[in-house]
C-alpha cells in the first residue's frame, strides 16, 4: 500500500483525492490549512491546520510512514509549495506538484499582466472588482482613488480599502451572472490573480463581452527544488500510479 498526502485546498485536490479513493494500492490523506470556515471537503482522512513549517512537515511525514507527497495547494500557496519541497527532499519522499494551467488572454481582451498584489494596487481608480480572494486585500488599503466590489467566499480583514462593498459568494460562477454583476455595479476595471481553471473564468470571459479592462496578478514561481510538475488531474494520477 503506498501512504499519500495530498496538500489541498482546491477543486484539483478534491478530484484528485475521490480518484485516489477508488485506486487499489493507494491509501491517501488530504490536508488543508483551514482558512475557509466551512471547507468542502475532500473525501477520505482530512487534516485541518498548518504543521509548523517545513521541519513540523517532514516530522509528520515521517510521523505518518507517508510514502509520497501531491502539492496540489492553490498557484498563490506560495510558501506551503517551498514547505513541501524542502520537506520532501528531507524525508527522501517524492513529491509532485498539480498546477492546472494560467488563463491565457484571448481576441478582444485587454489586460494588463503585473507581477504582485502591491503593482496591482498602483494607481487604481474608477470602480474596481477586485477578485483576489479574502487574503492580500490589505494591498489595497491605501487605494483612496477607487471604489472597490470586493468578492471573497469569507469576510477579508482589515486593513481595507476606504471605499468597499463586500461580495460573499463562492464560485464557479456563470458568465451571464458575472456581466451582470459588471453592469449592475457599473465596474471599471477588475482585479484577478491568474488562479487558472474552470471555476472562476466566466468573470474574464464577462470582462470580455461588456469591455472592461483586466489586471491580472501573475503567478508566484514554483519551488526551485525540481520536483515534477502536472497540470492535471489525470497526469497527477498516473504519477501516483508508478510509486
Ligand atoms: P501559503 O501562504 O502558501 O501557506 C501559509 C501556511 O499555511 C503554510 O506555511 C502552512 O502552515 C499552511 N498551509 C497552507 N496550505 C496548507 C495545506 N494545504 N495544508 C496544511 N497547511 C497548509 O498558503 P495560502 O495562500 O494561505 O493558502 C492556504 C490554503 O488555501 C492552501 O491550502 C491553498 O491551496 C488554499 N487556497 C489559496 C488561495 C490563494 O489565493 N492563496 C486560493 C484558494 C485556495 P505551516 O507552515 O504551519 O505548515
Amino acid at each position: 500500500m503506498t501512504r499519500v498526502l495530498i496538500l489541498g485546498g482546491t477543486a484539483d485536490a478534491r478530484n484528485l483525492a475521490r480518484i485516489a479513493a477508488g485506486e487499489r494500492g493507494l491509501a491517501h490523506g488530504s490536508t488543508l490549512a483551514g482558512r475557509v470556515r466551512a471547507p468542502v471537503l475532500p473525501e477520505g482522512e482530512v487534516r485541518v491546520g498548518g504543521f509548523g513549517g517545513a521541519e513540523g512537515l517532514r516530522a509528520w511525514l515521517r510521523d505518518n510512514a507517508i510514502d509520497a507527497m501531491v502539492d496540489a495547494t492553490h498557484p498563490f500557496a506560495a510558501t506551503m509549495s517551498e514547505h513541501a519541497a524542502a520537506a520532501a527532499s528531507a524525508a527522501g519522499i517524492p513529491l509532485l506538484h498539480l498546477r492546472r494551467p494560467g488563463w491565457v488572454a484571448a481576441r478582444g481582451d485587454s489586460w494588463t499582466r503585473v507581477p504582485a498584489l502591491s503593482a496591482a494596487a498602483a494607481g487604481l481608480r474608477g470602480r474596481v472588482f477586485l477578485t483576489i480572494g479574502r487574503q492580500g486585500v490589505s494591498a489595497f488599503a491605501g487605494v483612496a482613488d477607487a471604489w472597490f466590489l470586493i468578492r471573497a467566499i469569507d469576510p477579508p480583514e482589515p486593513p481595507l480599502p476606504p471605499r468597499h462593498e463586500i461580495l460573499l459568494a463562492r464560485g464557479p460562477f456563470a458568465v451571464a451572472d458575472e456581466i451582470e454583476l459588471l453592469r449592475a455595479h457599473r465596474i471599471d476595471v477588475l482585479v484577478t490573480k491568474d488562479s487558472g481553471g474552470p471555476d472562476t473564468e466566466a468573470k474574464l470571459v464577462a470582462a470580455r463581452a461588456v469591455g472592461v479592462p483586466v489586471v491580472m496578478v501573475d503567478r508566484p514561481p514554483l519551488p526551485a527544488g525540481g520536483a515534477p510538475v502536472v497540470a492535471t488531474v489525470d497526469g497527477a494520477m498516473e504519477w501516483l500510479r508508478l510509486r
